[in-house]
């Protein structure tokens, strides 16, 4: 279920990769993975990796990852080959030859990227801006390079130290907040737990152990309420698919923690239960069963499945006292969102061939939810090119400090500004686009990077901004203040009737 958890295999072997195919695409003709393998192989033949074992163990793991996130035969093939051409004398034009144009494009993309190195904090944001390039480019590229980098980060303990830092550091910089964005859950959290051992060994060390004491101690509780929950579920002729205790990642409870005093019983869902069940009015139904049963917390219930988070994840989130008054997070979604919560944009690529019917729906329902990404999406026909078009019309730009937001095509300082904070928005009084001084309705461009100046003593955004802002977060926000200022002003313009 969760692909990423395990280390990769010890002793892996083509036939190992061939029945992960199979078990998940039956019909799928292994030929070419076969040739693939033996291309690579023999490519490789003779080099070593650091951890003493044959190279091409690194190609095989990798393409084994994307074959576990069902990815289609063409991505696991380019993943089988994906260092050839950067690590042996086989040139692109081969494997183009023996594979095919899309498989020699994939590579090739794997290739370019692979070029980009991390130099410190001054380049960073020129590499995030070429990893965008290859992303809007044909998005499998990074999912091969996310795969790829999970089996690096997995033998990174036979690198010299600063080397781990580095490619740790640039994992959790770069690699997991985009994996973020494009709603990868799992490997996000996987790129993260992995790389935090290295970049924070001490903080990992002790949140670590944290968990481990904390978990001993609840997980035999958090059992009997699975029980609990799942005797009543089935008592209300509810089906599920799944009911499991959930770990909270590493990394993510190490951020909490510093948000909150590094007070761990201050945590809540540390170990939360997830259910799967089979429908959207499932998820609902078994939301009202949790409240029959425990009193949720005010203000902690998420229905994140009508309002998607901007990655497009889905699910219905509660906490709720459960018996002896401890708090427990619920977090509630059906079979598709879960499979989207894990895999985020790579599950577009994981269709059953076999049944077009469902393909069509999945991709309709795929891009639903990236439709609240962004309304560009609405206009999306061709689905084919949908790896193109997701940014397409999105720009992605940068604070001073080099975090990333992303707005439409010709989106000015203002929306920038509110994106960043509506205090911001509120006190925007002037922008400098790469350290050039620029009016405040300037269309922005993609790796722009912009530095707010703002003026403490204004207490509102100007109302023509509305003529030019297009986002509208940035247009609620300037219609809401201008209502208020006027209820104020006309306020303060009656006099008081009293009552
Ligand atoms: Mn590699």
């Amino acid at each position: 279920m969760y692909p990423f958890d395990t280390p990769p295999p010890e002793n892996p072997t083509l036939e190992m990769l061939l029945d992960t195919i199979h078990e998940r695409r039956p019909q799928t003709d292994l030929t070419m993975v076969k040739l693939a393998y033996e291309f690579a192989d023999e490519a490789h033949q003779g080099q070593i990796r650091k951890s003493g074992v044959p190279y091409i163990i690194h190609p095989l793991c990798t393409a084994i990852t994307l074959a576990k996130m069902n990815m289609d035969p063409t991505i696991v093939v380019a993943g089988l080959l994906h260092d050839v051409p950067e690590d042996t004398s086989v040139t692109i034009e081969e494997i183009e030859k023996n594979f095919g144009a899309e498989v020699a494009h994939l590579v090739a993309g794997v290739t370019k990227l692979g070029k980009i190195k991390y130099r410190g904090i001054e380049r960073y944001i020129e590499n995030l801006r070429k990893m965008f390039v290859a992303m809007a480019e044909d998005i499998r590229v990074v999912i091969i390079k996310f795969a790829d980098r999970l089996h690096n980060l997995h033998t990174l303990e036979h690198l010299q130290p600063k080397k781990q830092y580095r490619i740790a550091l640039e994992t959790l910089e770069i690699y997991a907040p985009i994996a973020n964005r494009l709603g990868m859950g799992e490997m996000k959290g996987q790129l993260e737990d992995l790389s935090f051992k290295y970049v924070f060994p001490k903080e990992y060390a002790w949140v670590r152990g944290l968990v481990e004491e904390r978990y001993e101690k609840k997980e035999a509780y958090i059992n009997e309420i699975r029980l609990r929950l799942e005797q009543e579920l089935n008592a209300s002729g509810i089906k599920f698919i799944s009911v499991e205790g959930r770990l909270k990642r590493l990394y993510s409870l190490y951020q909490k923690l510093l948000k909150h005093d590094k007070n761990i019983e201050k945590i809540s869902d540390l170990l939360a239960l997830r259910i799967i069940v089979n429908d959207v009015a499932d998820c609902y139904a078994t939301l009202g069963i949790i409240h029959k049963l425990w009193r949720p917390l005010p203000g902690r219930i998420k229905d994140y499945i009508a309002q998607p988070k901007p990655n497009g994840y889905q699910s219905l989130h509660t906490s709720v006292f459960c018996e002896k008054g401890q708090v427990v997070e619920f977090q509630i979604r059906d079979e598709q969102q879960h499979i989207n919560a894990e895999y985020g944009i790579a599950a577009h690529w994981s269709y059953d061939e076999a049944d077009p019917d469902t393909n069509k729906s999945r991709q309709l329902r795929w891009v639903r939810e990236l439709a609240a990404v962004g309304d560009a999406m609405e206009r999306l026909k061709d689905l084919e090119n949908l790896k193109i078009d997701i940014f397409q019309n999105r720009i992605f730009v940068f604070t001073p400090k080099g975090d990333v937001i992303d707005l439409p095509e010709n989106a000015t300082p203002v929306d920038f500004a509110f994106a960043v904070h509506t205090q911001i928005g509120n006190q925007c009084a002037g922008a400098r686009v790469n350290d050039r001084i620029v009016s405040l309705d300037q269309p922005l461009k993609s790796g722009d990077v912009i530095d707010i100046v703002v003026d403490k003593t204004k207490r509102g955004p100007s109302a023509d901004w509305i003529k030019f802002v297009k986002t509208n977060h940035a247009k609620g926000c300037i219609k809401q203040y201008a209502k208020r200022s006027l209820s104020d002003w006309i306020k303060a313009a009656l006099p008081s009737r009293g009552k």
